[in-house]
């Protein structure tokens, strides 16, 4: 058996970890960093980047970089439209109605980009510890649904990985939290990251977490936040310029990451400047687009998204009939929570100050990694009770939809109900299985439908039929049902929600192996990037120290230098692409010498 690692796989980022005895250790990437982009570029000719390299390519090419995949994972086409909007790489239709990327030619499902990403955890994990790693706890946000975990179990099947354990991400940061102190106290835990938001309340105490109520929205994150800032920048654009450019797929990438980086900055900075040149050019020329942020104007845009959050709370509050100054800790996860209105706002509800001693970034991969080492046995057991996030029922007669177990109850659990023919001699029922909070059965979530026949001919009402639901410890759903007479049965796992059997999985996982890992940056690339990155501060400089000095035209020609030198670096990874970039910049920067006497600024 090989070494069992703790995986975060985030919206955004990823992070693993795993138990040295009692520690919990982040692991470091092969790029020597300790989060890794959950971004996978596609080549040309198949070949997958997974990561910083697959980031730099966002950019230049944002069709065929695959970013925020988790928002896709288990979903359905026609409800994942919002989030389409948000990326720029193709999502289509498979036949079964689920989503998939299209790239090229090639149609990758959710699982398969999360699987590419899994695999790259994998071998960091491999490299890091020298030994073969195969097995995984996982995290979820807790408002992932059962198809959405399903095809999380799927993706680390795919990247060769047992998955031994789905838990919910902020049960994972209460562990973390636990695993220190074991002292009773009530936590909430605020989690905020680039895709999702999930506010759990858990009472803890020396050896047992019990999450007592959860809240959330899985499709609420901080590129919801970017969006935002992109649409106030493409009315900037369109009052200085009269364009829409909302349409123009690299534009917008531009303006996303142009977004993002404010955003970051506003959170330690009052003002932030944007300075996007060449934007765009038609027939009057290039076109700029330069403006300045105030936090103010930031938090007045992304004020309701905010206040979402904090209606969560709330509603989570409610749940467990608990006041906010019942509670002792508040935790903060995912980098959202960094925002300082956030943080003020949170503060403000609970009336406490924050907890600030786990890094938002880790806490939640350093307690899949204490979960791993309590499956293990090496960390003593703390028992986790984890609760049901949505409600799971059955449809009945006048298409209504009647509970079993109502959401907030804990897992792993159990309840029978006995249901009977609506029709004289009826010999089948057909079961389905819902998961939503409505009266109305259409209004819930579909989780499977199955049949159950041969039930003993008897006049309506008469057959005993139980229906059985169970929810492991996943979370993840099993549902049967069982005439008392004829004692036919049938059962199901809601466990091909998303439209792949344990074959195609299996099928997948081969084909993903053969493939091998990611392809990672030969040395002599790197150090090839590293001296054009010097070339083009250097050229950067001499721009900012002779603006002054040099004429129109030569400004215009150095930009256009440095812009084709950005783009070259972020598009290729090719030694010959790169080493002749590095030789232009080299010559262009002799003809400026020669051109305006500037022979003594070094470019190398
Ligand atoms: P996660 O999913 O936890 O990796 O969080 C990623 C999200 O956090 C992205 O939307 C980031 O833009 C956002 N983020 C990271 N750091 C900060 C920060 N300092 N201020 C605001 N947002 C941040």
């Amino acid at each position: 058996m090989g070494k069992l690692i703790g995986i975060d796989l985030g919206t955004t980022n990823s992070v693993c970890a795993y138990m040295d005895r009692r520690d919990p250790i982040v692991i470091i990437n092969a790029e020597g960093g300790r989060i890794t982009p959950s971004v996978v570029g596609i080549s040309k000719n198949g070949e997958r980047f997974v990561g910083d390299i697959a980031k730099r390519q966002l950019l230049i090419n944002p069709e065929a970089t695959i970013h925020s995949i988790k928002r896709f994972m288990g979903r359905r086409y026609q409800d994942a439209e919002k989030d389409m909007a948000l990326v720029q790489y193709k999502v289509v239709e498979t036949k079964n109605g689920d989503t998939a990327v299209e790239i090229g030619d090639r149609r990758y499902l959710p699982q398969e980009i999360a699987a590419m990403i899994l695999q790259k955890l994998r071998k960091s994990a491999e490299d890091f510890l020298g030994e073969q790693v195969t097995e995984a706890v996982i995290t979820v946000p807790a408002y992932f649904t059962d198809r959405q975990r399903q095809a999380t179990k799927d993706a680390g099947t795919i990247a060769g990985l047992d998955v031994l354990r789905i838990i919910n991400e902020p049960t994972a940061a209460a562990l973390a939290y636990v695993h220190d102190r074991r002292k009773s106290s009530t936590i909430a835990v605020y989690d905020f990251g680039g895709g999702t938001f999930d506010i759990s309340i858990l009472e803890v105490d020396r050896d047992l977490a019990e999450v007592r109520a959860t809240r959330g929205n899985n499709q609420l994150g901080g590129a919801d936040i970017d969006r935002k800032v992109v649409d106030w920048l493409l009315e900037q654009f369109n009052r200085e310029h009269g364009i829409d450019v909302s349409e123009d797929k690299v534009v917008l990438q531009r303006l996303r990451d142009a977004a993002e980086r404010a955003k970051l900055e506003l959170s330690s900075a009052m003002e932030t400047d944007i300075h996007l040149p060449f934007l765009l050019a038609d027939a009057g020329g290039p076109k700029h687009l330069q403006c300045s942020l105030s936090r103010y104007t930031f938090e007045s845009l992304a004020q309701a998204l905010f206040d979402e959050t904090i209606e969560e709370c709330q509603r989570a509050l409610q749940d467990c009939r608990l006041a906010p100054d019942d509670v002792d800790e508040i935790i903060l996860v995912g980098g959202s929570s960094r925002i300082p209105k956030i943080q003020e706002m949170v503060k403000g509800l609970f009336e406490r100050p924050l907890n600030k001693t786990f890094n938002p970034d880790e806490v939640v991969a350093i307690g899949a990694a204490i979960q791993a080492g309590i499956l293990e046995g090496d960390v003593k057991a703390v028992t986790l009770l984890d609760v049901t996030n949505f409600s799971l029922g059955i449809e009945v007669e006048g298409r209504r939809a009647a509970k079993l177990i109502p959401k907030n109850t804990t897992i792993p659990a159990q309840k029978t109900q006995l249901v009977s023919t609506v029709v004289d001699n009826q010999r089948t029922v057909k079961i389905h299985v819902l998961q939503g909070e409505s009266p109305l059965a259409r209004e819930n979530v579909s989780l499977g439908e199955f049949e159950l026949q041969g039930i003993e001919p008897a006049p309506r009402g008469v057959p005993r039929i139980q229906v059985k639901f169970a929810i492991d410890a996943n979370g993840i759903v099993q549902v049967s049902a069982k005439d008392s007479r004829s004692g036919v049965s049938n059962a199901i796992t809601i466990d091909a929600p998303t439209g792949l059997s344990q074959m195609e999985i299996d099928q997948l996982r081969e084909e993903h192996a053969t493939q091998g890992a990611d392809v990672e940056e030969p040395e002599e690339v790197k150090q090839l990037r590293g001296q054009i990155e010097k070339q083009l501060v250097s050229l950067e400089s001499f721009l900012r120290d002779n603006r002054g000095f040099l004429q129109k035209k030569d400004v215009f020609e150095i930009e256009q230098a440095l812009k084709r030198g950005r783009m070259a670096l972020l598009k290729s990874s090719d030694k010959g692409n790169l080493d002749e970039l590095s030789m232009y910049l080299a010559r262009f920067f002799a003809h400026l010498a020669d051109k305006t006497g500037a022979g003594d600024t070094p470019i190398h």
